[in-house]
């Protein structure tokens, strides 16, 4: 065996897949610029570590369970300017996630919270958190089958394990009570230890026609805002931006009648559920907006 074929064999088995890979190029490469021993072993460690990285934050990444990746990067803010962009650059340094204390966005279908949700649960994965996403409905769903089959412990450690919980599209459906309890147990036992990012297209005042039961509610919004931003969206639907420009859909404040928050999500996304779907307002867009559209 020639050196280089011992050395292919120790990478192997060393499990050094990326050193392997890129063993001749790293030797070439040192051919020619002669660097000391120091620095080539820099280079050939440095080079296993960053592809160890890279990978660790893909597997993070797929955990995470994001509908879409997308960044800040990738956010046209001055289609918001209701956005505070003050307070998305605190957002983005991360400190609610070491405080374990949550954001909540608020606004109509289309104005980008899901965009951000994620943006930032994808900036804490780069900086080492767990995080997890779950639509509002899907978690409860999931609690409740647990609850049912006696392993709501078991199931809810799922959820209070990450340090940063994504719960979207709160408020879309209402729940029922023991969705409600259920919601309540898991804010509760996150409360001061985890952060948890909440997105809803319902104002805070509205929140008893969520859960169906003020007290409750106000339970609820007690242990999440304590510690918490609030980011309110008050603008267009990114979604309908072209549309508007090819003049299919009228702007709303072209509209006879706006409606403040128009059935157009549930439209995009179909109903979730039977009769759920909130009755369109007269006078509110009637044209669907074509399904395939939502980026999700
Ligand atoms: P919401 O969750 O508020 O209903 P989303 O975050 O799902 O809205 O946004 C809908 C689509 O529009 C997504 O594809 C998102 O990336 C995009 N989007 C929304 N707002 C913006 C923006 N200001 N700049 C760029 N893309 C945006
Ligand atoms: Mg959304």
């Amino acid at each position: 065996m020639t050196p280089i074929e011992r050395i292919q064999t120790a990478l192997t088995n060393l499990g050094l897949k990326a050193v392997e890979a890129r063993l001749e190029n790293l030797l070439e490469q040192a051919a020619k610029s002669e660097p000391s021993y120091a620095e080539f072993l820099d280079e050939l460690l440095g080079c296993e570590v960053d592809a160890r990285r890279s990978r660790y934050l893909r597997a993070r990444l797929q955990l995470a369970h994001l509908p879409f990746l997308k960044t800040f990067d990738q956010f046209d803010f001055s289609f918001q300017p209701s956005i505070d962009e003050k307070q998305v650059r605190e957002l983005r340094t991360l400190r609610f996630v070491h405080e374990a204390s949550n954001v909540i966005l608020l606004g109509p279908p289309g104005v980008g919270k899901t965009h951000l949700s994620v943006a930032l649960a994808e900036a804490a994965i780069q900086s080492g958190f767990g995080a997890y996403f779950m639509t509002a409905h899907d978690l409860v769903a999931d609690l409740g089958r647990a609850y049912r089959e006696g392993r709501l412990d078991r199931r809810m450690r799922v959820y209070l394990a990450p340090k940063l919980l994504i719960i979207d599209e709160m408020g879309y459906l209402p729940l029922d009570e023991m969705g409600a309890t259920i919601f309540f147990q898991l804010v509760s036992a996150r409360y001061e230890r985890g952060s948890i990012i909440l997105t809803s297209n319902k104002s805070y005042g509205d929140w008893g026609s969520i859960f169906g039961d003020p007290i409750i509610a106000t339970a609820i919004l007690d242990r999440l805002l304590h510690h918490s931003t609030t980011v309110n969206i008050r603008g267009e639907s990114y979604r309908l931006k072209d549309r508007r420009k090819a003049g299919l859909f009228p702007r709303a404040d072209e509209e006879a009648r706006p409606a403040p928050f128009p059935s157009s999500e549930i439209l995009q996304n179909g109903p979730r559920r039977q009769g759920s779907a909130a009755p369109r307002k007269t006078g509110a867009p009637l044209t669907a907006p074509a399904r395939s559209e939502h980026a999700s």
